[in-house]
């Protein structure tokens, strides 16, 4: 039977998620569900003084937000948990015993005061202090010290972490499926703490542990643990467990410039860089943006599918998602193409559904118990012109109140001396239209003109002006027809007694 394919994002809870760790969690839900996977949520929750309350909350809430839940993790408990390595502590501690027996971790007592004496001696050397082969046999280790010594130590209650015992001169053979074959040399290495003092292991030691007990199959993380594949790698080795493939997903990049897309990108140029809102930030779902659109954005932000195509549902990606088609280099994030995929998807949606969020802006506006049909038309003229539903009232507030301005342009070029008196004769016409549909009233007002001997433009553009206030929005009789004869001839007459 072929392995079942089980991948996890595992996301430690110190603060809100990032739009990148979004995409990770994406990559990794795509993959599962392309190969008929499971994809698993862990919470990273080792070290305790990162930790942030409410984050671990956040990160499901976004998660299903985006439409990418978990198959198992906290609160959907599979055959694997608990998905919380804080909740698994008890696990730890054997398996860096094991490395201990097996000679490929040791015992180091080195006090923080002594680790810190020796990095800034070094420093005042132009140096790095780097704890591995080339001076840890003069520190304090069991490697340096007599086994009676250390085990003395150990009694007596000192404190003590375990370190990975690196080899020196070995080259390491990486592989990476985004990144193909990397060579490293171990000399260059340190000895990584693998378990703390604290009696909590690191990041390093419970990720490993968890991904062999999990049955991980694929690790698809952030090019930020790229530096951490050697340890992981020598990891497996000395448990002589089978490592799961890996792929290190390219860095997001900032729109302009060089460097990683930071927070301060966002506050500097507008846009969110949190799924959901975080304290003060707004996040993309409160800024308007569809969970569709962000998801196709941060698909192809360091993947593409080989064609041009850029419009994708969530089946299509899962479809066509391979690592294979994940790029090396950084993803450029481009905050207008976000905008671009928002707006495209609000066309797609059906009028009645945009109809509850329209409401809310409306009241918030002041505007109460409009009647669903009548919504719906107004969105059907307006929604081609909009990105987000916020946008909404800009472009439709005078379908619900008249004019409280004239814009000043508008009216200097469109209201001419004999405007007043045409716009008065207009009022009869329109008052014995019975059917006020935009169709009769275009019919009824184009013969009118004419038969008045008026041009077009003498009437057209001063009816915009009075109903509207400028000259935008969508084709006029629709607008008329939709505000209704009475308001239609009220905001005419007072057009006519403020702009004469
Ligand atoms: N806890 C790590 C993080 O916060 C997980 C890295 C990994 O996926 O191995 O991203």
């Amino acid at each position: 039977m072929p392995t079942k394919i089980r991948v996890r994002f595992a996301p430690s809870p110190t603060g809100p998620l990032h739009i990148g760790g979004v995409r990770t969690a994406l990559y990794n839900y795509l993959f599962a569900k392309k190969n008929k996977g499971t994809f698993v949520l862990r919470i990273e929750d080792t070290d305790q003084n990162r930790y942030v309350q409410g984050a671990e909350q956040y990160i499901i809430d976004a998660l299903n937000w985006c439409q990418i839940p978990f198959d198992e993790g906290p609160g959907k408990e599979g055959a694997f948990g608990p998905y919380r390595q804080s909740e698994r502590q008890h696990l730890y501690k054997k398996y860096a015993d094991v490395l201990i027996e097996r000679g490929k971790a040791y015992y180091a007592f080195d006090t923080t005061e002594k680790l810190d004496f020796h990095r800034k001696n070094h420093e005042e050397q132009g140096k790095t202090f780097i704890y591995n082969w080339h001076n840890r046999l003069k520190l304090d280790n069991s490697l340096s010290m007599m086994p009676e010594e250390v085990q003395r130590r150990i009694t007596a209650g000192e404190d003590y972490v375990i370190r990975f015992l690196t080899p020196p001169d070995e080259k390491l053979t990486l592989l990476d499926t985004v990144r193909g074959t990397m060579i490293i040399d171990t000399n260059v290495l340190d000895d990584k703490v693998l378990f703390k003092s604290d009696g909590m292991p690191t990041y390093h030691l419970a990720n490993i542990v968890d991904d062999h007990l999990m049955e991980i199959t694929h690790v698809i993380r952030g090019e930020e643990w790229l530096p951490s594949l050697a340890l992981h790698q020598q990891l497996y080795d000395a448990f002589e467990w089978k490592a799961p493939e890996f792929a290190h997903l390219p860095l997001i990049m900032k729109p302009v410039g060089k460097g990683k897309l930071s927070k301060r990108d966002g506050e500097k140029l507008g846009f969110p860089v949190f799924p959901l809102s975080w304290k003060e930030s707004d996040g993309y779902k409160e800024k308007g943006y569809f969970p569709e659109a962000v998801i196709n954005f941060l698909a192809l932000l360091g993947w593409n599918p080989g064609t041009e195509q850029e419009v994708f549902t969530l089946e299509e990606l899962v479809e066509l998602f391979t690592l294979e088609r994940v790029q090396k280099s950084g993803a450029r994030f481009d905050p207008d193409k976000t905008k671009w995929y928002n707006q495209h998807y609000l066309q797609e949606k059906n009028n009645f559904e945009l109809i509850p969020a329209f409401q809310e802006l409306l009241s918030k506006h002041g505007v109460l118990n409009q009647d669903a049909h009548h919504l719906e038309k107004i969105i059907s003229l307006i929604k081609e012109r909009a990105t987000f539903v916020s946008d909404f009232w800009e472009l439709s507030n005078y379908f619900f109140t008249g004019p409280t301005f004239y814009e000043d342009k508008a009216v200097k070029k469109q209201w001419k001396e004999e405007s007043s008196e045409i716009m008065n004769n207009l009022l009869p016409v329109l008052n014995a239209i019975e059917d006020f549909s935009s169709l009769t009233i275009e019919r009824i007002v184009k013969d009118w003109i004419t038969s008045q001997d008026y041009s077009f433009g003498k009437v057209m553009p001063p009816l915009r002006l009075v109903i509207v206030g400028d000259m935008k929005g969508p084709h006029i009789f629709d607008i008329i027809a939709l505000i209704g004869k009475e308001p239609t001839m009220q905001r005419i007459k007072t057009a006519i007694a403020v702009l004469t």
